[in-house]
């Protein structure tokens, strides 16, 4: 019963019955998915007229991606609990955040791909951190979606810390950084790629930059908030 229900709200620790997946009234007010309508290129919210907002448009050539959707906009509530899954080994929030991935997803997404890849950790963080938070998400948002997860890409190298690097910066710490594994075949495949942030958008296009050159037929992205 404590799988179906457990005992304690993931966000504030509440004590109550919550069905899985879900938080305790009080923090479902606090976390509000982004309001409509979505840009097509980072799932943000759209501040003009066309169906791309103004960031996507200076940001073109950091958008090799068919679609992206996104959850949440990247700051308060949303903004602290992704750093403690991320940073806080809080990883019993996954299950919500898979959640609203899968329901994001379902209403502003592409159908059902072939195939949903995590964007990898460097395997050396990944053993510092004991787990990769976007394959967490991703796991959860193919366990509700039924779709396949796959491992398609590994990290090439060691990046530096982007947080404080410009668009054009990140874009160059980041290419060339995601290559397929060779015993992946993504070839003629539609593929998803989930990450935590969508931020300037260099991991994700090098992620997509890798899966392309490797044959696959498109690449759409997710993300639980747009920062
Ligand atoms: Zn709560
Ligand atoms: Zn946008």
């Amino acid at each position: 019963m404590d799988l179906v229900f457990p005992k304690l709200c993931p966000v504030c620790l509440a004590r109550g019955r919550i069905p899985a997946g879900n938080v305790c009234p009080d923090c479902t007010t606090e976390f509000v998915d982004l309001p409509e309508p979505r840009c097509r290129d980072c799932g943000g919210v759209i501040d003009g007229v066309l169906d791309v907002c103004a960031e996507c448009v200076r940001l073109h050539d950091v958008r090799p991606w068919e679609h992206a959707v996104t959850v949440y906009r990247f700051g308060g509530h949303a903004r602290h609990a992704i750093h403690r899954l991320k940073y806080g080994g809080h990883t019993f929030l996954a299950p919500f955040f898979g959640a609203r991935m899968a329901e994001n997803w379902h209403v502003y997404g592409l159908g059902t791909p072939d195939v949903v890849v995590p964007v990898p950790l460097h395997w050396l963080k990944k053993c510092l951190r004991g787990y990769n938070q976007s394959e967490l998400l991703a796991r959860e948002f193919c366990r509700r979606g039924r779709m396949p997860l796959g491992d398609a890409l590994r990290r090439t190298r060691w990046t530096a810390q982007q947080a404080r690097l410009d668009a054009a910066a990140r874009r160059r710490n980041m290419k060339g950084v995601f290559a397929c594994r060779a015993k992946a075949n993504v070839h003629g495949l539609h593929i998803l790629v989930v990450d935590d942030v969508l931020t300037t958008g260099a991991t994700l296009a090098a992620a997509t930059d890798a899966l392309l050159a490797a044959g696959a037929a498109s690449v759409s992205v997710l993300t639980l908030a747009r920062g």
